[in-house]
């Protein structure tokens, strides 16, 4: 994409989201490998040791908890010292704003919170929240002994991140939420997701069949490109989000500015 296509494109999100007041933000690993987190596609670092789809499976976790915790806590590590980046600062930004309804996120990092975000959908859980394969008991970090993995609960379950692996189901509340936000949305911000992964993948195409906008910001096509999304942002979201949402505001000020 010429830089000049990227500004124009820009120009006219910032005005549809100025003119929108339900706007959903779909987010993946992509807008958090600014903060240091690798994403799974495009992997580095961490994904190039473990196989996401062999280590983060359910089937995975009941064969051997132990040598899924190792990957754990590495990614745990990467986590706990994540900061939000520009891109989660600019969407906490846009709520407000008043121009973001929601952020139905894949991310298990927390970072959307921690950016300031007041409604935010954790679609695959929480790697902040720790509970009991067993009794569904939610344990305190206080309480792990991760001297001999996998760490157990009192009842002798193993303790595992609060987090969907593959080969389970999303939670109720979370996926009936983010259904309704997205049959309900003017426009729909698919950020940094690589839209491979079902169901989260289908959100856009629920959110285009009830007459949502789709703008995708991803420096990479996916299979939302040229078909699902109307407009396609080919730039890292640190860079597109910040300048974006500042049009917003800009729009806004002169909006309330005209008598
Ligand atoms: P993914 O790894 O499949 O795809 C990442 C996407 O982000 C790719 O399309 C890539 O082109 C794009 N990307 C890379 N850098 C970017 C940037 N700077 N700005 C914008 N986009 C960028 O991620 P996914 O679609 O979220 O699916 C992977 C699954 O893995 C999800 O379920 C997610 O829960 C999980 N995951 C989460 C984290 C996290 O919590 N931070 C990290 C890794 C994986
Ligand atoms: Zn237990």
């Amino acid at each position: 994409m010429q830089p000049d296509q990227l500004t124009a494109q820009m120009e006219e999100v910032a005005r549809l989201l100025a003119a929108s007041q339900r706007v959903v933000a779909l987010t993946g690993a992509g807008i958090s490998v600014e903060s240091g987190i690798p994403a799974f596609r495009g992997a580095q670092g961490l994904w190039d040791k473990y196989d996401p789809i062999q280590f983060a499976s359910l089937q995975a976790f009941e064969a051997d908890p132990g040598l899924v915790w190792g990957m754990l806590l590495e990614m745990d590590e990467l986590v706990r010292q994540a900061l939000p980046n520009p891109a989660h600062e600019a969407l906490a930004r846009l709520e407000a704003l008043g121009r973001l309804q929601s952020v139905v996120t894949q991310n298990i990092d927390g970072l959307h919170q921690a950016a300031g975000n007041q409604n935010v959908i954790e679609f695959h859980g929480s790697g902040r929240r720790l509970r009991c394969h067993a009794c569904g008991r939610l344990v305190s970090r206080l309480e792990l002994d991760l001297d001999k993995l996998p760490p157990r609960c009192g009842c002798g379950g193993v303790v595992r991140p609060d987090v969907v692996l593959f080969g389970e189901e999303i939670s109720e509340r979370a996926a009936l939420t983010a259904f309704a936000l997205c049959q309900g949305c003017q426009v729909m911000l698919v950020v940094g997701t690589s839209a491979l992964v079902a169901p989260a993948s289908h959100l856009p195409l629920l959110a285009k069949a009830h007459g949502a906008q789709v703008v995708e910001i991803n420096p990479e096509p996916t299979p939302l490109t040229g078909g699902v999304s109307d407009y396609s942002l080919r730039a890292g979201a640190s860079q597109a989000l910040p300048s974006l949402v500042e049009q917003v505001a800009r729009l806004l000020e002169r909006e309330a500015a005209q008598p």
